[in-house]
């Protein structure tokens, strides 16, 4: 169900099982935009499903937080316009020509290309790997978009961050809401880290022991500074406070 977080922005959760991100609607009277394309061709077909049965509007264009699996490999699904940044479309360029058979993925880990975690959870998340599909954005910008849903503005911005060099954020000044994809967590593909589907139960107190890089924390925090909001969401967490936001990073 899309939880109603205020009178434009409502926010379906995140499912940990298959590592599901939450997914933002935000709607104006003239259009709507959905934060994060979903994992995959089910996840959209439950998204779309709960958005008919609450009598939301259909997005009519799909933003990509970043390139990772569970939140672009939906985009497909959607048959609307999907936007992106441009490192996000050349990364997604890159893994539309991936396959996904045992042997290719396994290379992938090796290679440093992907990782455990997400092999195992693309694995759970796709009983038939073989309808996996990724496709390039329609839509590519450069640092910063500014999208006019009627009444509703937002503001799609490179955020950078130290999770993944092309994290892009959607601020929402009317609501004071920030949809913040993965931008504020750890880097899992550039540190090492360890993860057992055997053992889930250690996965945060795993990813809490990688380091953040300092300088990109910095320079995200300066960005985050400059804009109005109260509360925001990460990709895979509960809402937080613009406070509770800034003080996670010294934990
Ligand atoms: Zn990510």
């Amino acid at each position: 169900m899309f939880n109603k977080i205020t009178e434009h922005v409502y926010i379906h959760p995140a499912e940990h099982y298959t590592d599901r991100p939450n997914i933002g609607l935000i709607f104006g009277e003239k259009h709507s935009l959905l934060f994060d394309a979903g994992n995959s061709a089910d996840h959209v077909e439950k998204l779309k499903r709960e958005l008919s049965e609450q009598g939301l509007p259909f997005p009519d264009f799909v933003l990509l937080s970043h390139w990772h699996w569970d939140h672009s490999f939906g985009a497909k699904f959607w048959n609307v316009p999907i936007i992106s940044g441009r490192k996000t479309n050349e990364e997604l360029e890159k893994v539309s020509e991936w396959k996904w058979d045992d042997f290719s993925m396994e290379n992938r880990i090796k290679s440093g290309e992907d990782i455990i975690f997400c092999t195992e959870m693309i694995k759970r998340e796709y009983p038939d790997r073989s309808k996996i599909e990724v496709v390039p954005a329609d839509i590519v910008f450069e640092d910063k978009m500014v999208l006019d849903l009627g009444g509703i503005s937002c503001e799609l911005i490179h955020a950078k961050g130290p999770h993944s060099e092309d994290s892009v954020i959607c601020f929402v000044p009317s609501e004071k809401f920030v949809f913040l994809g993965d931008a504020n967590c750890k880097d899992l593909y550039g540190k090492p880290w360890e993860f057992d589907i055997e053992h889930e139960e250690d996965f945060l107190s795993n990813v809490a022991k990688i380091p953040y890089d300092k300088e990109l924390v910095a320079d995200f925090l300066k960005l985050l500074e400059k804009l109005d909001f109260t509360y925001c969401i990460s990709g895979h967490s509960e809402i937080m406070t613009r406070e509770e936001l800034f003080e996670s990073f010294s934990l």
